[in-house]
């Protein structure tokens, strides 16, 4: 394949999809995949879902972008939606993750310079996060080979290790600055990372004594995935910011800052924008995403099934020592391995499996369509724990074949 053409900035398996349906990727040669990863949690109500194409469709032939300077009634009406489910205020729309974030820390800092009053606002943010890849974003980041070579990197930032509430205490104690806590209730790119149950509300609490903004960045975790809309709705709490974007548009690129009370206000007409943000196509796609959400009551279902293959999972693998430990919340699952084990995407891909190896290499992170079925899932569960099982077993030579896993891969 020529890939000259095109910066290599990623490393890719060599495979091109052709199309999908639901859970299933067919590539260019009619090979079929099951789709654990649904790029990158993006996928969640699966592909070629009949109400986001109808949505994309119709919209498209009415009109697709007419620009923030003048009224989007469907940007209104997913503001409206997304408000309503989060118990936030408003919301600024962006196309990604990272432009939410941005938003988001562009918030935090203009809360610090204009009510806060101080002199070099600053926002806490954790080993181990990953908020994206802008300037701003990548500094936020807690890992070096994210942020490597890009130096002078972005002020303002205070790091801490994650899940641990004593370091934040201790930091609100010695550094009058801090205007914010920034942090994943879920770290996703570091390896599906759950903190202690009551971490966000311990948060939550130092965040009020010291008048900082609770800034959530859901990108990963939102939009049902986690087994609630919002994964800090497991916690009975608010944060004053929260961002979004993976799920939002199963595809659409858009991303979503919500704020709440004092953090509302923050961003007056003429500090921020985006000329493309929450235009009609990406809005009308997200609306029938979060209608559907609703409507196939996704947040059970992902608390379901993730617990359903999780324990298949754990059942399988249970003397394979050279699993460390199988977790999930909802549909954010984690097989975490005791050594690297990069080549396993490789190895399921051939099996017709697509899953990503992230956390230095020993996490095997799933991330399936939330509409899944459990046939799909059962054998999910059974064609990669095959896969595993080889592979512990014989992990020098990786050609070496996995025992028939059953999947159903054949050309067409
Ligand atoms: C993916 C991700 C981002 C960045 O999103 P992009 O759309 O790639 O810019 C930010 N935060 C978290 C938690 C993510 O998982």
């Amino acid at each position: 394949m020529a890939v000259d053409s095109i910066m290599t900035t990623y490393n890719r398996l060599s495979v091109a999809f052709d199309h999908g349906e639901g859970s299933w990727l067919y590539d260019t040669d009619g090979n079929k995949y099951l789709d654990a990863l649904s790029g990158i949690a993006v996928c969640g109500l699966g592909h070629a879902h009949p109400a986001v194409t109808q949505a994309i469709c119709e919209q498209a032939a009415k009109v697709i972008h007419t620009s923030n300077l003048y009224t989007i009634p469907l940007q209104q009406q997913l503001a409206d939606k997304l408000t309503q489910i989060s118990g936030m205020d408003n919301v600024f729309f962006g196309n990604s993750g990272a432009e939410a974030n941005e938003a988001a820390i562009k918030l935090a800092r203009r809360y610090g310079n204009t009510v806060r009053k101080v002199e070099n606002p600053a926002i806490i943010v954790m080993e181990n996060s990953f908020h994206g890849r802008t300037m701003a974003t990548l500094s936020a980041t807690g890992n070096r080979a994210v942020q490597a070579g890009f130096e002078p990197l972005v002020s303002g930032f205070v790091r801490a290790p994650f899940d641990d509430i004593n370091a934040i205490r201790t930091i609100a104690e010695n550094n009058p600055n801090i205007v914010a806590v920034m942090v994943e209730p879920i770290q996703g790119e570091s390896g599906i990372q759950i903190p202690a149950d009551d971490y966000l509300n311990q948060l939550r609490e130092v965040c009020d004594q010291n008048e900082w903004l609770l800034i959530l960045d859901e990108v990963q975790t939102g939009n049902a995935r986690s087994g609630k809309y919002f994964a800090y709705q497991h916690n009975g709490i608010m944060p004053d910011v929260v961002t979004t974007a993976k799920g939002l548009g199963n595809g659409m690129p858009i991303g979503a800052c919500l704020a709440r009370g004092k953090a509302a206000s923050v961003l007056g007409a003429g500090t921020h924008g985006s000329t493309y943000g929450g235009n009609p196509l990406s809005c009308a796609a997200a609306l029938a995403v979060v209608n559907t959400i609703e409507s196939e009551q996704l947040c059970e279902r992902a608390t379901e099934l993730g617990n359903k293959i999780v324990a298949g999972f754990r059942e399988r693998l249970e003397h394979a020592d050279y699993v460390k430990e199988v977790r999930n919340k909802g549909m954010l699952i984690a097989i975490e391995l005791s050594e690297a084990g990069t080549e396993l995407a490789v190895l399921a891909k051939v099996k017709g499996i697509l899953l990503n190896v992230t956390g230095g290499g020993k996490v095997i992170r799933l991330l399936p369509p939330l509409t899944m079925t459990d046939d799909e899932a059962e054998l999910l569960v059974n064609t990669l724990s095959a896969i595993i099982k080889v592979y512990a077993a014989d992990e020098r030579s990786p050609e070496s074949e996995a025992a028939d896993p059953g999947n159903e891969r054949r050309s067409s």
